[in-house]
């Protein structure tokens, strides 16, 4: 379980997140959505500590993944262990952010190699097994600039799931697409919500988050203005500001 508790962050002067608070339950599926500024990406990169915070915590299972606490205090953690525990911990991002001069599978098996210290073949019998079920055993040989961005995507999200991680982060994972690749995507997506595999999802489609989220947040200038059910937040939501978004979800 995610529990993240009273979370702030400034850039500056401008408070970024305002006193975030969210547990999120293990095989949930979590819709983030709201304007654009709002915090989305902010929150998503603080729960895998891309990004430090000002005040409250974030715990995984119980481990925070950049911080040790010493009573009541938080210390930053040294970066060995930062990225040893980040691995709890899977990002797909907007661009993709496949390694250009690996290949496919050498992309899924670099991580678990060389964190988990995995034996290769193991690792690639895992890479292949994940590769397969994204829709894409052939191309394990092939190097990322030949795929297209949906088959890139679906690339990024079997790498992520190589490390086997607790929760996986999706930062509006189809909005650098072509609309004709939107689906492939959002069907891999659809299956892992099915599968059980948490999820916190930024999206700006407001149809596929009211389909496969179990609980959607509407993030509000750094704030949680309202959460509940699909069917009540994107479709008859109590705030005004909610509704304002849903006439123009960007
Ligand atoms: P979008 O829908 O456009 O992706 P978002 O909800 O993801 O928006 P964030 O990217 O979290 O919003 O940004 C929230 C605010 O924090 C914005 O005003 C942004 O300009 C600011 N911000 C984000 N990262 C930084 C940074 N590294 N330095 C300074 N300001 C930042
Ligand atoms: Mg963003």
């Amino acid at each position: 379980r995610i529990r993240i508790d009273g979370v702030s962050k400034s850039f500056g002067t401008r408070r970024v997140l305002d006193g975030v608070s969210l547990t999120v339950e293990p095989g949930s599926v979590i819709a983030l959505v709201g304007p654009s500024g709002s915090g989305k990406s902010t929150l998503l990169r603080a729960i895998n500590h891309l990004e430090t915070i000002d005040a409250g915590s974030i715990t995984i299972d119980g481990n925070y993944i950049g911080y040790t606490r010493h009573g009541d205090r938080l210390y930053e953690l040294r970066e060995s262990e930062v990225l040893r525990r980040r691995t709890a911990v899977g990002m797909v991002f907007q661009n993709f952010h496949l390694f250009p001069h690996l290949t496919v599978l050498e992309n899924i098996v670099i991580a678990p190699l060389s964190l988990r210290r995995a034996d290769r073949p193991a690792a690639e019998a895992r890479a292949r097994e994940l590769l397969a079920r994204v829709g894409l055993a052939e191309y394990a040989e092939a190097y990322p600039r030949r795929l297209s961005g949906g088959q890139q995507q679906r690339v990024a999200i079997a790498r992520a799931l190589a490390l086997e991680p607790a929760v996986l982060l999706f930062d509006e994972p189809t909005s650098a697409l072509d609309p004709e690749l939107v689906g492939e995507v959002l069907a891999v997506i659809r299956e892992l919500a099915h599968g059980g595999t948490t999820l916190i999802i930024v999206t700006h489609e407001i149809g596929f988050a009211r389909e496969v989220a179990d609980h959607v947040v509407f993030l509000d200038h750094g704030s949680i203005r309202e959460q509940g059910p699909p069917d009540v937040v994107l479709v008859n939501p109590s705030h005004a500001r909610t509704r304002a978004f849903l006439r123009h979800p960007t």
